[in-house]
């Protein structure tokens, strides 16, 4: 049989395991590593000199589930390195899935150009492989979707056989090859999962992921029900994207939960985006019971002055503790006058109070509410520099995979482009926070470890070669807030599963992803 043979010739080494970079070369054989160090053998050669050799990176927090079945290149990933996406996160996925107009609300980045055909976590996975994605990708199981699929949209606590049967479709997604159990404890269809509904479902599963049930006022108490959660479903826990948008002393009080419960035995980790904003739907002020309601309905609804009293109670993600100058709406062609203005900017405009002023551009925008997003300036430097300073934090795109070309160019999500990029230009260079191996640590072998990968993130003989060669000089993000789908730069090669994808800067076309089965 004819073996490729690769070497990556005279770069320095960071291996992933945060040991100290060593020049040497790399070997590549087929689908593995070989051999790291002095190599003699006759191969295709890269030459690395003076360029950094890594493991390819991994994004523990991804929401490509649905974005790689319709573009699976992975353009905005793989010019940043990215070689393995762990998607199902923060409640959101696509399966298990009984209704497909009800479950394309917890899928990010959902569209029509692609029918929901699948129902299980093993039909979904097919699916995905028959799309042959650029990048190797685990999944979690939604746990939006397993409410969904149970509950609908109802917002109460799941009685028992509701639970029973969320826990079956848990295991059954498990067993089909997921990797754990994700929950968005914030989002209106998760909202009234109790703590013991989901210590029950996370007893189900070796790894729990979960965006927590507050994120501002009360974020603190919010990770000391994740920590419950965990400790009393004993499983592996990661609270997603950890900083709370309010404030530094809430960070603060947030990570020392975490240092408490690790000191305690706990076996607890977290991530964090690399945005100062969050990136959501306006129509996320909405209460579930007005969200659930169809186009006309809705309608009804935002012009009805009583009704709008009704939703004026319901605490909703933009809250942003009442602080409506934080909230910005992005360029849009339902209100493109408005584009990147805030809500308290608008309604001042109209002379109205906030809340109104987001219900009347709801109205115009009801039938595809989509098209209104908004950002919400929510986190500073400082927070990012604590928590992406701390040992047990990894960065993630908390984003889907884009392309600036293909059916995906129109789309935007904060971080597709820039988080592995943005990490390595801010906390290596501009900050001086972390060293290249802790960083290159935090990027490959901390995830790949976090979720159960024990073939990637390490360049070592054996190991699937996932492997990436950039300019650690160079390496930087160019998106900005308002234009944000500019590819990272820095990049020279990456290898997925041995496949040369990215050569010299540009995609080769192979695309040679794995979907990974537990
Ligand atoms: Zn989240």
């Amino acid at each position: 049989m004819n073996q490729h043979k690769l070497v990556i010739r005279g770069g320095t080494v960071l291996d992933g395991s945060g040991a100290p970079g060593r020049v040497g070369d790399v070997l590549v054989v087929d689908r593995r590593i070989a051999d790291v160090g002095r190599v003699e053998a006759e191969a295709e050669e890269i030459d690395a000199r003076g360029l950094a050799v890594a493991p390819g990176f991994v994004d523990l927090h991804s929401h490509s589930d649905f974005t790689l079945l319709v573009d699976p290149r992975a353009v905005s990933a793989i010019h940043q390195g990215v070689t393995t996406e762990v998607v199902g996160n923060c409640g959101f996925g696509c399966f298990p899935i009984r209704d497909p107009a009800m479950a394309s609300r917890a899928i990010y980045g959902y569209t029509d150009e692609r029918t929901i055909t699948w129902s299980s976590a093993g039909e979904y996975l097919d699916e995905l492989e028959a799309a042959r994605p650029a990048v190797n990708v685990a999944s979690l199981v939604p746990n939006g979707q397993l409410r969904l699929a149970t509950l609908g949209l109802a917002d109460r606590p799941a009685d028992a056989t509701e639970l029973g049967e969320m826990e079956e479709l848990l295991r059954e997604s498990l067993d089909e090859g997921a990797w754990g159990y994700s929950t968005g404890l914030e989002y209106a269809p998760e909202q009234a999962a109790t703590e013991d509904e989901v210590t029950a479902l996370a007893r189900q599963a070796p790894f729990y992921a979960t965006h927590t049930r507050r994120r501002d006022e009360g974020a603190a108490e919010a990770v000391a029900e994740a920590l419950r959660t965990a400790d009393r479903a004993e499983v592996r826990l990661q609270v997603s994207h950890l900083v709370p948008r309010n404030g530094i002393e809430e960070s603060r009080r947030c990570i020392e939960l975490v240092d408490a419960a690790r000191h305690r035995g706990q076996d607890v980790a977290f991530d964090m985006h690399t945005r100062t904003f969050g990136l959501t739907n306006l129509y996320a002020v909405l209460p579930p019971w007005a969200l659930g309601a169809e186009r006309d309905e809705l309608a009804e609804i935002l012009r009805d002055p009583a009704r709008r009293d009704a939703m004026r109670g319901h605490r909703s993600i933009l809250g942003a503790g009442g602080d409506w100058s934080r909230v910005v709406l992005l360029d849009n062609d339902v209100w493109p006058e408005h584009g990147r203005r805030s809500i308290a900017a608008i309604a001042a405009d109209r002379g109205q109070a906030p809340l109104d002023a987001a219900y009347d551009l709801l109205l115009d925008g009801v039938d595809d509410l989509h098209r209104l997003m908004v950002i919400m300036n929510a986190y500073t430097e400082e927070q990012q520099r604590e928590a992406f300073s701390h040992p047990l934090c990894v960065p993630g795109s908390d984003a889907t995979t884009l392309a600036p070309d293909g059916p995906l160019a129109d789309a935007f999500f904060h971080g597709a482009y820039t988080w592995a990029a943005w990490f390595w230009r801010f906390m290596v260079r501009d900050e001086r926070l972390l060293g290249p191996e802790e960083a290159v640590h935090r990027l490959t072998g901390a995830p790949a470890a976090r979720i159960g990968l024990d073939d990637r993130g390490v360049l070592r003989p054996g190991s699937r070669a996932d492997v990436v060669v950039f300019d650690p000089a160079a390496l930087a993000d160019r998106g900005t807030t308002f234009e944000p789908n500019r590819l990272a730069v820095g990049m020279r090669h990456v290898l997925v599963n041995g496949v040369h994808t990215l050569r010299d800067g540009q995609l080769t076309g192979e695309r040679g992803g794995e979907v990974l089965r537990r």
